[in-house]
Order: structure tokens, then sequence, then C-alpha cells
């Protein structure tokens, strides 16, 4: 039997361990994208669980009005169902990450789901749209070393995120904006979602408004909106990212 010391720090530990699983910012499983050094004038848009009729629409619709790209996270089996919405995307400019066929909790799985995951995910975009970027969110932020070794070895770049616009409930555009804001510090991973994971439809119209908010609002500050992509590329920190997946 441990000491009450030692099995206090050994019940820390393990609530820790079990933080940083699910932690957006938690690094303690591998390095994963969450964004540049506060202060940067640059902010990244990104979207879960698309495709999504008509959200996904709407969304595009709003961030062409303000001359935006964004970064999405898509669902293999959406993508299937929903071909179109992918190339209309990809069209558009934005960028295309994997984010898993079913959306399950990576962190529960086996190594073999985990790959069946990331592949059928690949496959679905490569049947949907071709050629498309090598990023990857896993579902919920589940993370456990073997989740980030699989993707890496799939040659996918796990992208978490740092803003956190608690979108998922669908609440008043107002309230997902102020949450929004007040996390941001430059230099920001904003998560919200197009879609929802349970099924196609899920109302995503307050999270349409709310981007339009916060698109003006930021760009009359001097932020620019960029995608993950360009986001890794405009910093040195980009060497030390990549040198994780060779
Ligand atoms: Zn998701």
């Amino acid at each position: 039997m441990l000491a009450p010391a030692l099995e206090a720090i050994a019940a820390a530990a393990s609530v820790a361990a079990g933080y940083q699983t699910m932690s957006p910012t938690g690094q303690w499983y591998g390095r994963t994208f969450i964004g540049l050094p506060r202060g940067s004038k640059q902010l990244a848009l990104t979207y879960d669980d698309g495709p999504n009729d008509p959200h996904t629409f709407r969304l595009l619709e709003v961030l062409a009005r303000h001359n935006v790209h964004a970064t999405f996270f898509l669902i293999g089996k959406y993508v299937g169902q929903r071909p179109d919405i992918a190339r209309q995307l990809l069209a558009a400019g934005h960028t295309i990450g994997n984010h898993t066929f079913s959306h399950p909790l990576l962190t529960l799985k086996a190594n073999s789901t985990i790959r069946q995951q990331l592949s059928d995910c690949r496959a679905a975009l490569e049947d949907a749209v071709g050629a498309h970027s090598n990023l990857f969110r896993p579902p919920f932020g589940g993370r456990r070393p073997a989740v980030l070794h699989l993707a890496r070895q799939f040659g996918l770049a796990p992208i978490m995120w740092n803003v956190t616009a608690y979108d998922w409930n669908a609440p008043p555009a107002a309230q997902i904006e102020r949450k929004v804001v007040k996390q941001i510090r430059g230099g920001d991973v904003i998560l919200l979602h197009d879609g929802g994971h349970k099924h196609m439809g899920a109302d995503r119209s307050q999270t349409v408004i709310a981007t339009d908010h916060l698109i003006a609002r930021y760009k009359s500050q001097g932020y620019e909106f960029r995608t993950i992509p360009q986001m890794i590329e405009s910093t040195p920190a980009h060497e030390a990212f990549a040198s994780q997946h060779r």
C-alpha cells in the first residue's frame, strides 16, 4: 500500500494524465499544432464534423463575403454521403482535413480500429476531392500516444486548438462569440462546428452568425484569418513542428 502522500501524488498524476488526454493544449503525448505564439496577428478558424447541409453552405457564403479561408475537419462517412459539399469547400480555397470516418473517441479504441478510421476517412476524402491536406484532428480532442503515433505513421499531422467556442449544443451566437473573445490571445486556433457528429443536419445557424461577427470584429482590429497550413508555414516554429513528422 502506498503512503498517503504518495497516494495523493499518484492520484493527482493520474488526474493530470486524464486531463492531458483530452485537453486541447496538452503536449505530453507528442507535439501537436495548437497555434502561434501569443500576440500574433493571425487567427485560424477551424470547423469540425461537416460536411453538413445546409449550414456548411451558409458558412461558405459568410467566409466568401469576408474573403476568409478556413480549415474544415470532415467526417468521412458524411463526405461519402455529400461529396459535393467537400468539393465545394476545396474549390472555394478552404483546407480540408481528416476527422476520422465515424467520429469515435479514439482513446478507447484498438490500434486496428484507429488505423481503419484514419484510412477510411482518407479514402472518402480522396474519392470526393482527390488530393487534400495531411491534417488530422482527433474526435473530441481525444489522444493517447498510440493515436498520435498511428496518425503520424499515416503521414497525418495532428492539429488541436487553443480557443474553444463551446458551440456543439448550439447556444445563441452572442454566447459563442463571447466565449471565443474571452480566450483570444493572438495566433489562436479556434474550434467551431459546421456539423454535428451524431447526425447530419445539426443546426449550426448560430455558429454561422457568430463567425460573421468574429471575422468583422477581428479584421477591424488588424487580425488576418489564415488556414492551418498558412499559419504553420508563416512561422519558424514550422521547423520544429515539421521535424516531428519526419
Ligand atoms: Zn468532432
